[in-house]
């Protein structure tokens, strides 16, 4: 039996306060299944709370200058720095996020507040012209929605460009990280800023989320999660014309070229498409291969796929941890039967648990001769769920990566690093990765194409999506 956490408060203007909702909701431990915790739920009271905190905090933080929000974005990334190891074993517990992985995230989570500071130098504030000068606004109060699939990422990846830019912030986290988020909300209150800057509700979505969406005085709604959600925020958000930043689903493609290296480049579309255990964003889900490489692409991913490290966590080298929630088990589940129903070729993997373990594992699980018209080539699973698709001539390729309502990320293997860029130019997407599983420079922009999104996070790129520019003409 494991202890069970009780997350009874939420946090308004610098203090953890009783919400004035009462539902609770039980937090699982997706290794075991077993209960670890409780969440009591705010409601669209609390909602009211953090954001008059919020737009009163406003008033005062809006006009500190690019100098002190430096300061604050460094306060804010010591107090995460210092507090890495329990945050990941909270991730370890409560998401199911194997050790490496969540070390990464989190020290990547701090590093926003360190990159945010960095960009403002980057940021012209004040543009002059003979009659003109154009200065630049902070927005207003931001709502903050995100996921549960990486909660430190997605709360410090939001809040970080909002405070740069001179706003605050009101957050909904998912209900399913409350563990993961009172200790990052700790962190908050330990760093030493004002109060009201950063303000957090637990909540559902359907309650907390959608009074945040449509409150008249947020300004811009900040949200990462699925497609359909991101439709509904759309228009509560649309009655008082709020700005939107929206990162949503993907159904990325992985194209690899015939003059590829194939021994390093199928190891390398596994960790593509089951980054995060398969629950990423931007996992490279469809594979795309010339049709006369499918033997040995087939060959290698089954080799690849019984090597993979699954379970033990805590162990350095673990690689897959199980799916966050039941909801979320049954719903890879019941995309394996579709992909076995479909007609598509189950190569590896399948329905049910890995051996030996429970919880909410799955198998990873790899379909051949899937067509692009099979649900598993064009929903997003958020599993480790691997559709591969043939190609005969390079324009196919391209066709059928682009073939999709969405854009987020794709991915080219290649020996020709200018083929590559030439195809990538033709992908429709945010971006392109060619022979490599991450995007490393961190000046870049992330965000979709189509409907994987609006705008953009990132560098100098998320904090100009929380300015307005104001002309002032003489
Ligand atoms: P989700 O859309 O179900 O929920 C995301 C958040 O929205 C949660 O906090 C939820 O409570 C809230 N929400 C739900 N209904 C709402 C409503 N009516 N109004 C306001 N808020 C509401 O997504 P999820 O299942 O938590 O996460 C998985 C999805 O997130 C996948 O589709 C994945 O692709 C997407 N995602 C995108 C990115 C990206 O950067 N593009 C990153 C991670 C995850």
């Amino acid at each position: 039996m494991e202890a069970i956490t009780e997350i009874d408060q939420i946090y308004i203007n610098g203090k953890f306060v009783t919400p004035n909702g009462t539902e609770v909701q039980s937090l699982f431990n997706p290794s075991t299944a077993q209960i670890i915790g409780r969440v009591r739920l705010g409601n669209a009271t609390d909602v009211d709370h953090a954001v008059s905190a919020a737009k009163a905090a406003f008033k005062m933080y809006s006009g500190y200058t690019i100098e002190q929000r430096k300061s604050i974005l460094e306060k804010i990334y010591h107090a995460i720095s210092a507090n890495q190891d329990k945050l990941n074993e909270a991730a370890v517990a409560e998401y199911g996020s194997p050790l490496a992985a969540t070390k990464f995230r989190t020290s990547l989570a701090a590093q926003f507040f360190m990159d945010a500071s960095h960009a403002l130098d980057e940021i012209e504030f004040e543009k002059k012209f003979d009659k003109a000068v154009i200065v630049k606004e902070p927005v207003g109060v931001v709502a903050a929605i995100t996921p549960w699939n990486a909660d430190y990422i997605h709360m410090c990846g939001k809040i970080a460009p909002a405070l740069a830019a001179g706003c605050t912030v009101v957050i909904k986290p998912s209900e399913f990280n409350a563990i993961e988020t009172q200790l990052l909300t700790e962190c908050f209150r330990d760093a030493g800023i004002p109060d009201g800057l950063i303000n957090i509700v637990n909540g559902t979505g359907a309650v907390v989320g959608s009074a945040l969406s449509s409150h008249p005085d947020v300004a811009l709604v900040s949200f990462t999660g699925s497609t359909q959600t991101g439709k509904t925020i759309s228009r509560s958000a649309a009655d008082t014309v709020k700005r939107l930043v929206l990162e949503l689903g993907g159904k990325s493609p992985n194209i690899l070229l015939d003059d590829c290296d194939f021994e390093a480049a199928v190891p390398r579309a596994l960790l593509i498409a089951f980054s995060n255990s398969g629950q990423a964003c931007h996992a490279g889900t469809r594979l795309i291969v010339p049709e006369n490489k499918l033997p040995l692409v087939s060959e290698l991913l089954i080799d690849a796929v019984n090597k993979l490290k699954i379970g033990d966590l805590f162990a350095e080298d673990a690689q897959i941890g199980p799916m966050v929630n039941a909801q979320q088990y049954q719903r890879v589940q019941s995309y394996i039967q579709k992909g076995i129903d479909e007609g598509a070729t189950l190569l590896v993997g399948g329905p049910g648990h890995p051996d030996g373990l429970e919880g909410f594992y799955v198998r990873p699980t790899v379909f051949t001769n899937v067509s692009n018209d099979m649900a598993i080539a064009r929903e997003e699973i958020f599993g480790p769920v691997l559709s591969v698709l043939t190609y005969r001539s390079e324009e196919e390729a391209i066709s059928i990566a682009n073939d999709s309502i969405y854009g987020l990320s794709a991915y080219i293997s290649s020996g020709d690093a200018e083929r590559a860029k030439q195809l990538a130019k033709k992908i429709e997407s945010g971006r392109v990765i060619i022979n490599s599983v991450v995007n490393s420079e961190p000046k870049t922009p992330f965000g979709g194409f189509k409907q994987s999104g609006i705008g953009r996070t990132g560098w100098t790129y998320g904090i100009e999506m929380h300015l307005e520019p104001k002309v002032i003409a003489f």
